[in-house]
């Protein structure tokens, strides 16, 4: 039993459709963030499920670690091979199987990404909604239980994925959940694969709720003398229950990124950045609500944007935050931070992530779902200097402790892979254990996706 041997029995599975070469392992093995890089053995590009559970039998006689692969965007190393194994790349699975415009569902494979499927959706009427920065796949997105910019109005993936198809550890092939839009029947097994980050079994179809395209759709931008003040107007917005379609929060720091990355010429001060879905009368007086809250905390310069084009910039400035930040520090490695907590603690979380960093010496431009209690501190380090690496990541830590005691968790929506091990057993107690004896009984030889998300003892 070997890793070679699996590599020698799946070439013979699937040809030219397993690679050893080395700018696909190493793509494989790398992520977006300081995690190091950790390579596959080889690269299996199947294009079926029967093709994905014949592969995960043979990986499963020959002890042969499995990890899933969608594009690559995971900020946890979820995706690296810290035991080698075959990384599985689904972007030869990117069909819409089936589209039931009249349920307002669709059957899709995981290597489809999520502006691919709205791309195909856009003369229907319909959408999906859940909108990570990155143009993620399903399949990733499901597994780290993905959501982004609008889930303060249509949740996360799992408030939009009804059911599954899973080829398990032994290869075996399930059905999780019906398309029907509640059951009562048994363990949800949907929920319990999405968000296990691959380490239970591989994803190979997913049926989608999607949404009515809104009649009415209307952004903005407004500015804030402080961050408290921007923080404050969230919280109060959230409270009286309107409707935002998005609400994000973007620091000066993150604004000033902005403007050297996309020109955005916006005044260096904390924003909000905003949106609103309904009717064209619905629309308007939320803008109205959301403009008075506003004007109570000193919201300042409000700048529509009802024209698609303008909408696109603005929200595509705003995904490429990420990219842009880092270019304020060229050559920088970055630690992504993810905390949530419930709304009523978010300025708190936030303040006093802002003076830690600030008596820290360290650059960490802030931004975030603000809506869901959700936001990201950037923390930009020399890669040269273990001091500042081990200083941001002692900073990072301690965000996680703030928001669990405030009743948070130490990851809103990037999950855990590699870099949020240290933080389970004082988030989830007994409970990671628990997560462990699942995976236990699910993948006994331990080949999907070792090393991630459950006690290391796995
Ligand atoms: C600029 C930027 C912005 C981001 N913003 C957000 C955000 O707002 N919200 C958010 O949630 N995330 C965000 N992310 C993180 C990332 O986009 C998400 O985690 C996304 O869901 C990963 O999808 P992927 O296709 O890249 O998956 P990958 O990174 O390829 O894989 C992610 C995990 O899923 C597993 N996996 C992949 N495919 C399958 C499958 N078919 N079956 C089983 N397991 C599988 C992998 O093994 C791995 O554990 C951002 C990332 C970047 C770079």
């Amino acid at each position: 039993m070997s890793i070679e041997h699996a590599v020698e029995k799946l070439q013979v599975l699937l040809g030219a459709r397993l690679s050893l070469n080395n700018s696909d392992l190493e793509l494989h093995g790398r992520s977006e963030t300081y995690h190091a890089p950790a390579n596959p053995d080889a690269v299996a590009f199947p294009r079926n499920t029967e093709e994905v559970s014949a592969l995960v039998k043979i990986c499963a006689d020959e002890h042969c670690p499995v990890i899933g692969f969608g594009v690559g965007t995971s900020l946890e190393g979820q995706t690296q091979a810290p035991l080698g194994g075959i990384s599985v790349d689904f972007r030869e699975m990117k069909a819409i199987r089936t589209l039931r415009q009249e349920d307002m569902d669709a059957t899709v494979e995981p290597g489809l990404t999520r502006e691919e499927l709205n791309d195909e959706l856009r003369a229907t009427g319909l959408f999906f909604p859940v909108d990570p920065g990155a143009n993620a796949t399903l399949g990733g997105m499901a597994a780290t239980r993905a959501s982004g910019t609008t889930a303060v109005r249509y949740g996360t993936m799992r408030d939009n994925v009804l059911g599954l198809e899973v080829v398990l550890a032994d290869g075996r092939i399930i059905r999780t959940g019906t398309r029907a839009r509640k059951s009562a029947a048994g363990y949800d097994l949907t929920a319990l694969m999405i968000g296990s980050e691959g380490t239970l079994g591989l994803i190979t179809a997913l049926d989608l709720k999607l949404q009515g395209q809104p009649e009415a759709v209307t952004a903005a931008i407004c500015a804030f003398e402080s961050i408290d003040a921007a923080v404050s107007c969230v919280i109060e917005t959230i409270q009286l229950g309107l409707s935002m379609a998005r609400i994000e929060f973007v620091d000066t720091a993150s604004v000033a990124a902005f403007n050297k990355q996309s020109k955005a010429g916006m005044p260096e001060m904390p924003h909000l950045l905003l949106e609103f879905h309904g009717t064209e009368t619905g629309v308007s007086e939320m803008a109205a609500v959301f403009g008075d809250i506003a004007a109570d905390h000193g919201g300042l310069g409000f700048e529509w944007a009802t024209k698609r084009e303008d909408r696109d910039a603005l929200w595509h400035m705003r995904h490429n935050a990420f990219y842009a930040i880092k270019q304020s520090r060229p050559g920088c490695l970055s630690i992504v931070t993810d905390i949530c907590v419930p709304i009523s603690r978010l300025a708190d979380a936030v303040n006093e992530t802002i003076a830690d960093l600030a008596a820290s010496g360290l650059s960490g431009p802030i931004l975030g779902h603000v809506g869901d209690g959700n936001f990201h501190a950037i923390l930009l380090v020399d890669p040269d200097s273990p001091q500042e690496l081990n200083s941001a990541k002692l900073a990072s830590e301690r965000m996680v402790k703030r928001a669990l005691a405030m009743g948070g968790t130490a990851t809103g929506e990037h999950g855990i892979g590699i870099g949020k091990l240290p933080f389970m057993t004082a988030e989830h107690g007994d409970g990671w254990e628990v997560m462990g004896d699942i995976k236990k009984a699910l993948d006994p030889l331990n080949i999907m996706n070792p090393g991630k998300l459950v006690p290391p003892s796995n």
